[in-house]
């Protein structure tokens, strides 16, 4: 009976049945996909378990699964602060699909003026870790559907082929919680491959029943981020922030981005996807 628990793990036959307990809207409907209909969700949930039958979880046990709301695996200060757009729920992993950009020097130089400037209208922007050029939105899935998801998205990226994009206009962005704010370069060139890989991914998103990219679509860089809704104040030091990326003795500043191989990534782990030749 343990196994009908949210909070416990089970493993073997019973992991469906403790998984299911768990599940997101769109990891329900990817059981749906994956067994070829819903008799397997009916079925699962005409043998969970009722509140009458349920015994309690011993404390002991649950101490050995810290769950949501534990300041171990929940704290933001683990995530610089940042909020969680989602639920977090154990065996579900957050999964983005990117083109990396590795940033040289110049870049470096000019991220640390823009910063600076932001700085002193009060605005303190973190610089990007790593920087990428998103190809997908951030999308759920269940672990067991990360490699099934890579397989289904690699053939399909075949038929695109490599190019370089660019991006020099900065533009500001903000998530779709209005809790975070980005100073992002949006590409000039390219958008069309773009466009194409796009398609790739929202065919596979779409396989998985998952959020497809945005409808429009703009695509950038994130080069700094902070928490809330800056947007206003952003927007009014456009100008001169551009005018720094403007300005440069060797002409305006342009990132490019070699979009030769994609990236999955899936919590920690990350997966190289190759686009054909
Ligand atoms: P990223 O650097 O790809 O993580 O994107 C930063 C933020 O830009 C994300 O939270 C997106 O939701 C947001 N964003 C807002 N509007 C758009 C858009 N039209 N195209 C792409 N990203 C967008």
């Amino acid at each position: 009976m343990l196994v009908g628990y949210s909070s416990s793990s089970g493993s073997s036959g019973s992991d469906e049945e403790s998984e299911a307990g768990a599940l997101t809207d769109n990891s329900k409907r990817r059981h749906d996909v994956d067994h070829g209909g819903s008799s397997v969700s009916k079925k699962l949930k005409a043998e969970e378990p009722t509140s009458e039958t349920r015994l309690p979880v011993p404390r002991c046990l649950l101490d050995m699964f810290p769950e949501e709301g534990d300041p171990q695996t929940d704290g933001s200060s683990l995530h610089g602060g940042r909020l969680r757009s989602f639920k977090h729920e154990r065996g579900n992993w957050a999964t983005c699909v990117y083109f990396p950009y590795h940033p040289h020097e110049e870049f470096s130089e000019l991220l640390e003026e823009l910063l600076e400037a932001v700085a002193a209208r009060d605005v303190v922007l973190t610089p990007q870790t790593e920087f990428h050029l998103s190809l997908s939105q951030t999308v759920v899935l269940r672990h067991h559907w990360i490699q099934p998801f890579t397989q289904s998205l690699r053939p399909r990226l075949v038929h695109c082929r490599r190019f370089v994009c660019s991006a020099g206009t900065l533009r500001v962005y903000c998530n779709a919680e209005k809790t975070r704010t980005f100073l992002g370069m949006e590409v000039s060139t390219g958008q069309a491959q773009l466009l194409e890989v796009v398609k790739a991914v929202d065919q596979t998103m779409a396989e998985f029943r998952l959020e497809t990219f945005y409808k429009e679509p703009s695509f950038h860089v994130s080069l700094a981020w902070c928490v809330g809704d800056f947007t206003k104040q952003l927007k009014d030091s456009l100008q001169e922030l551009q005018s720094l990326a403007d300005d440069h003795e060797d002409g305006p500043f342009l990132l490019r981005v070699d979009c030769r191989e994609l990236r999955c990534k899936a919590g920690n782990k990350t997966f190289g996807l190759p686009l054909g030749p």
